[in-house]
């Protein structure tokens, strides 16, 4: 089976439109790990997307808050302002589709996913200590995670060797291949389709084909600009249309 992994989308319709050219034709089912709106201009129209075309999708901390299952209280302003925004425009159906996703982790074929952490879906998986303490407390050899929106993650050798897994995607490259081995663990972001901050601001996303255990991670770009126009259009904050440009 080959799964196209989609991560923090944050109602970017024009990152997730290029995702889907580029990945037309090379998956069999679609994962979404979380954070479907917020930030970005169209949560509408990605939130049909994901409810109509993905099979398997858990919630995110942005989802959670604007449906209103969660208070604001643990955004920074532009997050804040974003949500609030989104909670106004939201569709009756979409709201409702955002309320009734489940939380990670769900286990799928030879893996799990998660939004932030096994344990917490809102923690951060930035450091190797907080990478070690996930990889020991693995049910199965590989999990994917976003949250962090970046494109990477975590590998444990044999050994007990933890080693941080950087894809190299300079301009002009679309994929990284990673081949998994077994009695190996693996902790996966396929980065953020929507809202980069790895320094790379073109769309993130990943594919793994679970009989060949063999993984692809994936840039493409995108018109930045078209969605910082509707961005300004919507009166969304300078600050959130600003590091769509920087990948930061
Ligand atoms: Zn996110």
């Amino acid at each position: 089976m080959r799964y196209l992994i989609l991560s923090d989308i944050h109602s970017n319709l024009e990152a997730l439109q290029a995702v889907l050219t580029a990945a037309a034709g090379r998956h069999d089912d679609i994962l979404c790990l979380g954070d479907i709106v917020g930030y970005g201009p169209d949560p509408n129209a990605v939130t049909d997307w994901v409810r109509l075309n993905t099979g398997t999708c858990i919630r995110g901390n942005h989802d959670r808050a604007a449906c209103g299952l969660d208070d604001l209280s643990r955004f920074n302003y532009g997050g804040r302002v974003a949500i609030a925004w989104t909670q106004e425009r939201l569709t009756p159906e979409n709201l409702q589709f955002l309320k009734q996703l489940p939380s990670g982790p769900l286990r799928r074929d030879d893996f799990q996913i998660v939004h932030g952490s096994l344990g917490d879906e809102d923690k951060y998986i930035v450091t190797q200590p907080d990478a070690l303490e996930q990889l020991r407390h693995l049910e199965t050899e590989l999990v994917f995670f976003g949250h962090s929106h970046h494109q990477g993650g975590y590998m444990e050798d044999a050994n007990g060797y933890l080693q941080e897994v950087k894809p190299s995607l300079f301009r002009g490259r679309s994929l990284a291949a990673l081949e998994l081995l077994p009695g190996e663990k693996y902790f996966l972001n396929p980065g953020s389709v929507g809202q980069p901050r790895d320094g790379d601001p073109r769309a993130a996303f990943a594919i793994y084909d679970s009989e060949r255990r063999h993984l692809e991670y994936w840039r493409v770009p995108y018109c930045v600009e078209a969605t910082q126009r509707r961005m300004q259009e919507c009166g969304l904050p300078e600050s959130l249309v600003e590091r769509l440009s920087f990948g930061r």
